[in-house]
């Protein structure tokens, strides 16, 4: 397997079939290697600096059915909120006197955002905190709306991309939703000038090693700005309730292969990772990611944007706690950069 490693940090590439044994691979001294190659890496590009960006849950209201994510459209008991623009603008407030340039506005699919506010509100964040960057979260758009978007300023757009298998895709989202619309969107994205984020959970049910081998061979070819991988955590109002969680080790193995593929890549140590495990901004950080999300949102609706068990009392992610985010960082030799942290 240390062969295989070697032509993954050569090559920054692999074949289909290399990525199925790695995968599947689970001594620990190529786990080790591997993540040891990914810092390295890593490293080499962004030094010891970490970037933060500010995490705002705009809304919970959501018209998408996806089977994983707790925000569905068919949960009746999730509670729903939609921030106002005067919330969004105090939390970017809140933010940037706390050293944060970049505001990432995340959502359900929720039609009370229309291009016409939007375009308002992102006025506003770029007239008040010109050197800060935005990124939107906010699901799939029309090419026109996302053209607005950018012109408004947006500076870059996460659209997890989920599955790069069609048929997982199929078996995790609603026959509504469509696999080629959401590939579409994500190449319009990168037209358009956005930089870019795709990504996929790690442990989702149906999900193969294939079809990891498949992700990851998609980010290979894609070479997005922002890479998202983080494990699957099972919502009690969907039909994943009994599934089991994804696995924390294939996780930071998957994070670490994505950063000898994607050598540039932003790539954060996620909030479910962190939901998981303690340890996992660090576990994170040591498997190649650089950047982390501190939550952001107002305290009153911290526990509603629900999209899976347990994220509320999600540790390390809040704004309070960016400084103990520091020194977690520097025990293992990281520090906090709150440079923008453009790809
Ligand atoms: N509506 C936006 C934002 C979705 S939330 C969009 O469609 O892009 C951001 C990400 O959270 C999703 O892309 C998904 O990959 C992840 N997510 C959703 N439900 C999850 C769950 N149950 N466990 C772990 N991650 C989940």
């Amino acid at each position: 397997m240390k062969a295989v490693v070697e032509r993954l940090v050569q090559e920054h590439s692999l074949t289909k079939q290399d990525l199925i044994s790695l995968l599947s691979c689970c001594d620990s001294a190529t786990f080790s290697y591997l993540r040891q190659e990914a810092t390295r890496i890593a490293r080499q590009r962004f030094g010891f600096g970490i970037f933060l960006r500010g995490l705002i849950e705009v809304s919970s209201y959501c018209r998408n059915d996806c089977f994983y994510c707790g925000l569905r459209r068919s949960n009746r008991s999730a509670e729903r909120y939609r921030l106002s623009d005067e919330q969004i603008l105090r939390c970017c407030e809140d933010g940037y006197r706390a050293g944060l340039r970049t505001f990432v506005l995340q959502g359900g699919e929720d039609g009370a955002f229309t291009d016409a506010r939007l375009e308002r509100l992102i006025g506003s964040i770029k007239h008040l905190y010109a050197d800060a960057a935005i990124t939107l979260s906010l699901g799939e758009r029309s090419v026109e709306s996302l053209a607005r978007l950018r012109r408004a300023g947006a500076d870059r757009y996460l659209l997890r991309h989920e599955a790069a298998d069609a048929t997982l895709y199929a078996a995790l989202h609603p026959s509504d939703m469509s696999y080629s619309n959401r590939l579409q969107t994500i190449e319009q994205l990168k037209e358009l000038g956005f930089q870019t984020g795709v990504g996929m959970m790690v442990g989702v049910p149906h999900q193969s090693v294939e079809s990891l081998a498949e992700d990851l061979l998609y980010i290979s070819r894609v070479q997005p700005q922002m890479i998202g991988i983080g494990p699957f955590i099972p919502h009690r109002q969907t039909p994943f309730a009994q599934s089991q969680a994804g696995d924390v080790r294939l996780t930071l193995m998957v994070m670490a292969i994505a950063r000898l593929l994607a050598p540039k890549a932003l790539i954060p140590a996620t909030t479910a990772l962190a939901t998981l495990s303690n340890e996992g901004v660090r576990q994170g950080v040591l498997s190649g990611a650089n950047v982390v999300m501190p939550n952001i949102s107002p305290l009153e609706v911290r526990g509603k944007y629900d999209i899976y068990e347990g994220k509320s009392q999600a540790y390390n992610q809040n704004i309070e706690s960016v400084k103990r985010l520091g020194a977690e960082l520097e025990s293992i030799g990281y520090h906090i950069d709150l440079s923008r942290g453009d790809f």
